[in-house]
């Protein structure tokens, strides 16, 4: 497989938590007047809590990728496409690890992982481009052309980068290769023509 974290992710999450846990503990003993046995039960369900969002953040890819959504005929999630495209609030996107990189929060967590994951297997994947507003539709379109008139961007308003639907990636030919191969387990696909950068996020339907 090479993308389960493994024993190694989940004990350095068991870390985390227990720092969490002794910080929530130091600010309860700052409360004082708290009786010992309350402490420890709401440091217990903080735990149990922790622990659970842990594990779920453990499952990567395959947590990410398995939910479902209701799709439009285009293939984008109907509360999504509600916004309108290069429309979309800042509350629906998410950013990618810790790059300024924005897509719509599913596919920018998939991206996480994905990245993650290709970088334990030795491989490094750049962003270049990912959520476009359509303003930057617009400029993009006056700079590059329109693909109806042989150059290299969506009319604007039909871009999946207006969706937070799409990234383009910075793909040396190994990285090329891992994303070829494994793009599809983080949801993403290639599908757009000469564009080998182009990797537009499917997410499974309702
Ligand atoms: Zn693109």
């Amino acid at each position: 497989m090479g993308h389960d974290v493994g024993i190694e992710g989940v004990q350095g999450r068991i870390v985390d938590i227990q720092s969490r846990i002794i910080a929530l503990q130091t600010q309860q003993a700052g409360t004082a007047t708290k009786s010992t046995s309350t402490t420890s039960a709401t440091s217990g369900s903080q735990f149990a809590s922790y622990l659970s969002d842990a594990v779920a953040q453990n499952t990567g890819a395959t947590g990410a990728t398995n939910k479902t959504y209701k799709l439009n005929d285009k293939g984008i999630p109907t509360d999504l496409a509600a916004y309108g495209n290069g429309k979309i609030p800042a509350t629906a996107l998410g950013k990618v690890g810790d790059t300024n990189h924005k897509l719509w929060a599913p596919a920018a967590e998939s991206l996480t992982t994905m990245i993650a994951d290709a970088k334990r297997d030795g491989v490094t994947i750049g962003i270049t481009d990912s959520y476009r507003s359509y303003d930057e539709q617009v400029d993009l379109a006056r700079r590059k052309g329109l693909y109806s008139q042989g150059g290299l961007a969506a009319k604007p308003g039909t871009s999946e980068h207006g969706w937070g639907m799409a990234t383009d990636l910075d793909l040396n030919s190994k990285a090329q290769a891992w994303v070829r191969k494994h793009g599809d387990e983080y949801g993403f696909v290639e599908n757009v023509p000469r564009e080998p950068w182009h990797w537009a996020y499917k997410p499974k339907s309702a």
